[in-house]
């Protein structure tokens, strides 16, 4: 009934120290974060894909997947974005089961923090290193973001931490996109809310610091469906619903508007292979609306090499061990889709 110490954790200093990021991989973060935020911002109307799976399970199906990206992204260059989600940290709906790799680098053993932290910011520097693509990740606990902050193009608040005021006001810290998910109940006040909170500076504590932070006017929202109080998903990608979230935005004054659709979780209700129909749903909105098109600057997909999902302990290669995922071909088939439909 009462916390344990383990053990005191390294710095991010002296982890940074341990795995540095190279002159090089800095340089390709740099002319990433530069693109992506032209794309927020609406300088450069290319359209954003975040994929990959739903969680980063091992480091060696994941890099061979982000890899396998590069192929694609320099062929659909002049049209698309693509940023590989690597998510090392997740959220758990009860609080049961496997919480990604920063808990436990080997889902069938014990956490170990640890060997976590270590094990994240190594799996995102090969990723990087081997495709020239840098990812985006869920910020689950606030304090791994200085972890990870020279590496990562893009965060995602998710839909369960969205409300919460330290997220919002480590995000108004970041100089990379933020996205902050709608929270499951699908209320789009406390989305916006959160990015009105994340695009202004703030003055609090932070990792053991008294810290000011700058705003980041890159903050923008993601609608990934929500559950009714009767249990039912409530989809929120539709036409209507993004017209709805348009008039929102502008009676809150906020910067840049813009919005991802995510085509998983509520709205696909996990039925993955709906995912396809969805972003294409979302990408013919975006021909026949201009306010649709200059708001909805991404889409999110899960995807992995081996379509759907297994059991922890199933062992099988690229295969989702939390939500289920499209396969690798339907992926590839469907970001050519998307560049052909960003006209
Ligand atoms: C996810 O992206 O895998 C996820 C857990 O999302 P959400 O916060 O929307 O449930
Ligand atoms: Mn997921």
């Amino acid at each position: 009934m009462s916390f344990n110490f383990v053990r005191e954790l390294p710095t991010p200093a002296v982890v940074k120290e341990m795995y540095p990021v190279t002159a090089e991989l800095a340089e390709i973060k740099k002319e990433r974060d530069r693109m992506i935020s032209d794309i927020i911002l609406g300088n450069d109307d290319r359209f954003l894909v975040i994929i990959g799976p739903c969680s980063a399970d091992r480091e060696d199906a994941v890099c061979d997947y982000v890899s396998r990206l590069t192929a694609i992204q320099e062929k659909v260059k002049d049209r698309v974005v693509i940023i590989p989600r690597i998510y090392t940290n997740k959220p758990r709906t009860t609080g049961e089961g496997y919480k990604g790799i920063v808990s436990q680098p080997n889902p069938e053993e014990a956490p170990n923090m640890l060997n976590g932290l270590i094990a994240m910011r190594k799996m995102h520097i090969r990723a990087i290193s081997e495709s020239g693509l840098t990812a985006a990740d869920e910020m689950l606990y606030c304090e791994n973001w200085s972890f990870v902050d020279d590496l990562l193009s893009y965060v995602a608040i998710g839909a369960r931490s969205v409300e919460d005021q330290l997220h919002r006001l480590t995000a108004s810290g970041f100089d990379v996109a933020a996205g902050m998910k709608n929270p499951t109940s699908g209320d789009f006040s406390v989305m916006l809310n959160s990015v009105y909170a994340a695009q202004h500076p703030h003055h609090f504590i932070y990792r053991n610091y008294e810290v000011d932070t700058s705003g980041n006017p890159l903050t923008h929202v993601i609608l990934r469906g929500a559950v009714s109080k009767h249990g039912n998903t409530v989809q929120n990608y539709h036409y209507e619903d993004i017209m709805r979230l348009l008039e929102r935005y502008d009676n809150m004054h906020l910067k840049n508007a813009a919005a991802i659709i995510d085509a998983n979780h509520s709205n696909s209700n996990k039925q993955f292979r709906e995912q396809i129909r969805i972003v294409t749903e979302v990408m013919h909105n975006r021909i026949v609306s201009p306010d649709i098109k200059s708001l909805v600057k991404g889409v999110m997909v899960e995807s992995y090499i081996e379509e759907g999902a297994q059991h922890i302990g199933d062992h099988i290669y690229g295969k989702s061990i939390t939500d289920p995922c499209l396969g690798w071909e339907d992926s590839e088939k469907l970001i050519y889709t998307i560049a052909e439909m960003n006209r």
